[in-house]
């Protein structure tokens, strides 16, 4: 066959995510704790020396990672998750509004809470773009830009052109925020239409079997799954143990006939 596009999931097929998102969970809600206290503790100064206006935070007692520990944050993301089902994937808009909802319980005034959600979800950001990619990664999607249409399909909030392995990618989808996270078709065939190539002669590469493999090959692309078992494969999905094994693949596939 000859290949024409190849797309690509993010998270932990081209690095490992777990250990990020860890550390992003973390470290993002800490640095909220740590920031606010400081904040509020500056007004509260401000006001006991009469030089502030009111606090305006009646009930804004405690440190609020103490009132509100991680669990309650990821609890409450799930509980908006149900109740807006159309942004189940949007990651970014479930855990702002999460934030703000639990900053506003808190004690702080809606613009407070809103403008401490957007701080801490600027931080979220940052910290969420550490990532690092395997080794084999920016050698690999060089020497195939060369050959092939490239894009990038993440349900996750990574954006890609934040990052160096970002210039590889002329396409990048993020599917939750299309409101159609993978394993939804539309993501894919935005990728492929953007990319104009048929499916028929794309590959899709990522860890899922759910929202990677299986509806890539729906649609007629070939698949590249990066598994860990050995489960018996479909006609058209490949296993690989690792992103690196990727070129024997292409190879094998363009040989055939
Ligand atoms: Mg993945």
């Amino acid at each position: 066959m000859r290949l024409e596009a190849i797309t690509f999931d993010l998270d932990d097929t081209l690095w490992d995510n777990g250990g990020v998102m860890r550390r992003t969970e973390d470290g993002h809600y800490a640095w909220l704790d740590e920031a606010l206290a400081d904040w509020l503790e500056g007004r509260l100064e401000a006001q006991l020396s009469g030089r502030g206006t009111p606090a305006g935070h009646p009930e804004a007692r405690g440190r609020f990672a103490e009132r509100f520990p991680l669990a309650a944050f990821i609890e409450r993301r799930s509980r908006l998750a149900g109740e807006h089902p159309l942004r189940r994937g949007d990651f970014t808009w479930l855990r702002r509004r999460a934030l703000t909802e639990l900053l506003g319980e808190y004690g702080l005034a809606p613009d407070h809470a809103e403008g401490w959600a957007l701080r801490a979800m600027e931080r979220f950001m940052v910290l969420r773009h550490e990532v690092s990619p395997h080794d084999e990664v920016e050698a690999l999607l060089s020497e195939l830009g060369q050959r092939y249409r490239l894009a990038s399909i993440t349900n996750g909030n990574v954006e890609i052109s934040r990052l160096p392995l970002g210039c590889h990618f002329p396409v990048a989808i993020a599917a939750g925020e299309l409101l159609a996270p993978k394993p939804d078709p539309r993501p894919f065939l935005a990728a492929l239409a953007r990319l104009g190539a048929p499916s028929s002669r794309a590959l899709h590469v990522g860890d899922s079997w759910t929202e990677d493999a299986l509806p890539a090959r729906r649609l007629g692309m070939q698949a590249a799954w990066i598994g860990t078992d050995d489960r018996p494969l479909p006609p058209g999905i490949h296993r690989l143990d690792h992103v690196r094994e990727l070129p024997e693949l292409i190879r094998w596939l363009e040989s055939r006939r």
